[in-house]
């Protein structure tokens, strides 16, 4: 009894043991356990609560279990309770959606079979969360596919080589970077391809990864399908399945494009730094302390060494300022100023070398940010030589300002509408006294052409524009000021000035003096030839009057001495037919002597008389034929016995027209005279008349010694006798021709002398046809005048022998 007791208690032992070891794997269980009868929960664990949210154990315990199961899965899990209750077989896992008592939704998979529970058949489900599970893999899968795509479309070169180091994959990156397709690099890699000064390389670094399983980075160059080497950079990564190693894989990237950038970055590079040291300027870089004042330098290039004596170590410790000593502190803030606003500035400064020479500079400083710092680049100029060059310019500017003030000649400088400048004389010349007054604006504001300026002043504008030059040209205009008149001369030409439009220098001076010195100098030479010509006058009157007392004096000397033989003949008084007969040749001696002085007395009173303006023609209507006619055929009779033919030829019979037939008897006589006086036996003389209508042509031709050019100019001036010579074998007085001259012209008529030495000479005579009213009168003059013609021959021959 004992032991039954004694082992009834080791019963109970064991299964309050039993219990207790389940309760616990109950409690701790990292799954939900519900034990429900018929869906009315009758126990859940601790991981049921947490599942669903629920804090107190009261609030799920006879609830229904599909209040917590989404109703999608109503119909399995009621179809599933009654499968459980009757079978007692384990229900298969199957995923259902939980609801928690906040209202989310919870994935999980659930097992269920059937349990006795206080002695009842009961349902229990084992509940395993998987809601995480899930979204883990959903999210693997993404950031698989991710990597895939971004593997797929990657510039990059991915590449996965078996052990053999066979390509097994290849992104389609390679056909875009080396131009083969993936199935090409499939079907083999040549280590052709590899550039054999990489090859080496290259498989060391992968050989590295394969046997040592470490990563390695490659750069190594690649031959392309167009035949062109590629750099790439490649890494090799060791591919483990587990603990083996599978294979490498290798990702590369084209560096191509980066190492060339560099190339022509190191080669720019190389040339602006030669350029940065080969410049003739200095250059500096700087930085900019904190409060703005430069800082110590970062770059210098060697002019600037050069320039300065200092070396580049010495001055790395430097700043602009320890040798800059121009700087003035109101220059510097300017400076500053102007670099931190506008980013540039240019000053003027001078440098002090180390061994103590200043140097005069320009620099020309820009603000730069290099590492977020402020610095100055500055560039500096050694002006020295442009400073005595501006010196020099300023001088010589100086010197011509001087000049074109002191010049006797306005000076401006002008576009078409405005003035510019004008020196002193220049101001004066425009009634202004100052360069303001007269400064931007136009000429025409102080001057105007004068009227008879007008037109020219245009053609000057004109030519003034299209050459931009004019010559030295006078001008005349009116100074507004005080209306006077200007008379210029100018000269203008195209100049350079300090602004954008086309300029003139306009040269001009007052030449009021010089046109009236013109003037005077005008009249001094008139009043010369006036002088000259009654000198000249005055010294003909007196050959004349010392030859014609020898014209008086040789007449007069004949009938002397002929009156003398006659007193001797008469004192005989020896009247015998001899002395008759010389008495006879006595006489005709004498009467022709007295013809000679008649002549030459007549002449002399006609010269006077028409000098003196008391020579009257009168003029009566004649057959001016005729007359001549008449005239000539007595002459032609009274030569008869010499040897000179005279003819007499005309082209009309009868032209009547207005003459004093006198005079043109006095005029044919003495030209016929001349022509017989002056052509030796044998020759002839040609007397024509010619019809012009409107005129008459008389033309006395002769075929003797004829007179040169010379003589011809001055044969119708007064007192002039050509031959002058006193052994002249014809004689005359030398006034017969400008008589005839003179009495042609009272005719209103010309005459005018053709003839060549030795030849002949012809005059012609040319007198306008008119006529007057009085006829009577003409005819009785007519006649009169031919009485007279005998005598009138006889005394107009008288000095031919
Ligand atoms: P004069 O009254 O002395 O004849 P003229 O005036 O008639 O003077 O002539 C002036 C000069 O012109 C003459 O002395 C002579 O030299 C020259 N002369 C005039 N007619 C002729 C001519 N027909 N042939 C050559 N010489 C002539």
């Amino acid at each position: 009894m004992e032991k039954a007791f004694i082992l009834e208690n080791n019963i109970d032992q064991r299964h309050r043991e039993i219990e207790e070891r389940y309760k616990k794997i109950l409690l701790l269980s990292s799954d939900a356990i519900f034990i429900h009868n018929n869906g009315e929960i009758v126990y859940a664990n601790p991981r049921a609560y947490k599942l669903l949210e629920i804090e107190n154990k009261k609030e799920i315990l006879s609830r229904s279990i599909l209040e917590f199961i989404h109703p999608d899965w109503h119909e399995i899990v009621n179809e599933r309770i009654r499968l459980t209750r009757e079978s007692d077989e384990n229900m298969p896992i199957v995923e259902e959606v939980f609801i928690t008592s906040t209202g989310k939704e919870k994935i999980v998979e659930v097992t269920a079979s059937s349990i006795p529970y206080d002695g009842e058949r009961h349902n229990l489900i084992i509940v395993k969360d998987v809601s995480e599970n899930r979204k883990m893999k959903a999210f693997n899968k993404e950031k698989e596919d991710m990597l895939r795509l971004v593997t797929e479309n990657t510039h990059d070169l991915i590449a996965m080589l078996n052990k053999d180091l066979h390509i097994t994959y290849a992104t389609p990156s390679h056909f875009s970077v080396l131009g083969y397709s993936t199935e090409e690099l499939l079907e083999g890699f040549s280590i052709e391809l590899v550039h054999s000064g990489d090859r080496e390389n290259l498989i060391a670094g992968i050989n590295r990864t394969r046997g040592d399983g470490v990563n390695a980075c490659i750069q190594w160059r690649c031959l392309c399908k167009d035949g062109r080497y590629k750099h790439l950079e490649s890494y090799a990564k060791p591919i483990y399945n587990g603990e083996i190693l599978e294979g490498v894989v290798i990702s590369s990237r084209d560096l191509t494009e980066r190492i060339e950038a560099e190339k022509a970055l190191k080669k720019s590079e190389n040339k602006y730094r030669s350029l940065f040291n080969n410049v003739n300027d200095s250059i500096y870089l700087y930085r900019l302390r904190d409060n703005d004042v430069p800082g110590h330098f970062i770059e210098v290039n060697d002019v600037a060494c050069a320039r300065l004596g200092y070396s580049r170590e010495e001055l790395s410790n430097m700043t602009v300022l320890d040798f800059n000593v121009g700087l003035t502190m109101d220059k510097i803030n300017a400076t500053k100023e102007k670099l931190l606003t506008k980013g540039q500035a240019i000053h003027r400064s001078l440098n002090r070398t180390k061994y103590g020479k200043y140097i005069p500079v320009e620099v020309n400083s820009i603000l730069m940010i290099i590492n977020n710092e402020k610095c100055v680049l500055s560039i500096c100029r050694d002006i020295t030589e442009r400073e005595e060059i501006e010196r020099e310019l300023r001088e010589s500017k100086e010197r011509y300002k001087q000049l074109i003030e002191a010049l006797p000649y306005a000076v401006y400088i002008r576009t078409l509408d405005r003035m510019l400048f004008g020196n002193k004389a220049g101001l004066e010349y425009l009634g202004v006294s100052s360069i303001e007054e007269m400064k931007s604006k136009s000429w025409t504001e102080f001057t105007i052409p004068h009227p008879s300026y007008v037109e020219q002043f245009e053609r000057n504008l004109e030519q003034i524009v299209t050459e931009g030059y004019l010559p030295l040209t006078e001008e005349r205009y009116i100074r507004l000021s005080d209306n006077k008149i200007l008379n210029m001369e100018t000269i203008v030409t195209r100049c350079s000035y300090d602004i954008d439009e086309v300029t003139y220098l306009v040269v001009t001076r007052d030449i009021a003096d010089k046109k009236k010195a013109e003037e005077l100098e005008r009249y001094m030479e008139e009043k010369t030839k006036q002088l000259d010509e009654v000198v000249e006058y005055e010294k003909l009157r007196t050959e004349f009057f010392a030859n014609i007392s020898h014209e008086l004096r040789t007449p007069v000397n004949v009938i002397f001495s002929t009156i003398q033989l006659l007193n001797l003949n008469l004192a005989s008084m020896d009247l015998s037919l001899g002395n008759k007969e010389k008495f006879k040749k006595h006489m005709i001696i004498m009467k022709q002597n007295c013809h000679r002085l008649i002549r030459l007395i007549n002449n002399l009173i006609d010269v006077s008389r028409i000098d003196t303006g008391f020579f009257n023609l009168c003029l009566s209507n004649n057959n001016i034929i005729s007359v001549v006619e008449d005239i000539t055929l007595s002459i032609a009779e009274y030569i008869e016995n010499k040897e000179i033919s005279l003819l007499f030829d005309t082209d009309i019979e009868e032209k009547y027209m207005a003459c004093d037939p006198d005079m043109i008897e006095r005029i044919m006589l003495n030209l016929i005279s001349n022509a017989v006086k002056f052509t030796d036996g044998g020759g002839g003389v040609f007397v024509n008349i010619y019809d012009k209508d409107d005129k008459v042509v008389i033309s006395v031709k002769d075929t003797g010694i004829g007179i040169s050019e010379e003589k011809q100019k001055v044969i119708f001036e007064r007192f002039i006798q050509v031959d002058k010579s006193l052994t002249r074998n014809r004689e005359g007085s030398g006034i017969g021709l400008s008589l005839v001259k003179s009495l042609v012209e009272l005719h209103e008529g010309t005459i005018e002398v053709i003839s060549k030495t030795g030849e002949g000479s012809e005059f012609i005579i040319e007198l306008p046809v008119r006529l007057v009213e009085d006829r009577v009168e003409i005819l009785e003059t007519q006649r009169l005048a031919a009485q007279a013609n005998i005598e009138k021959i006889d005394i107009e021959f008288s000095d031919i022998y």
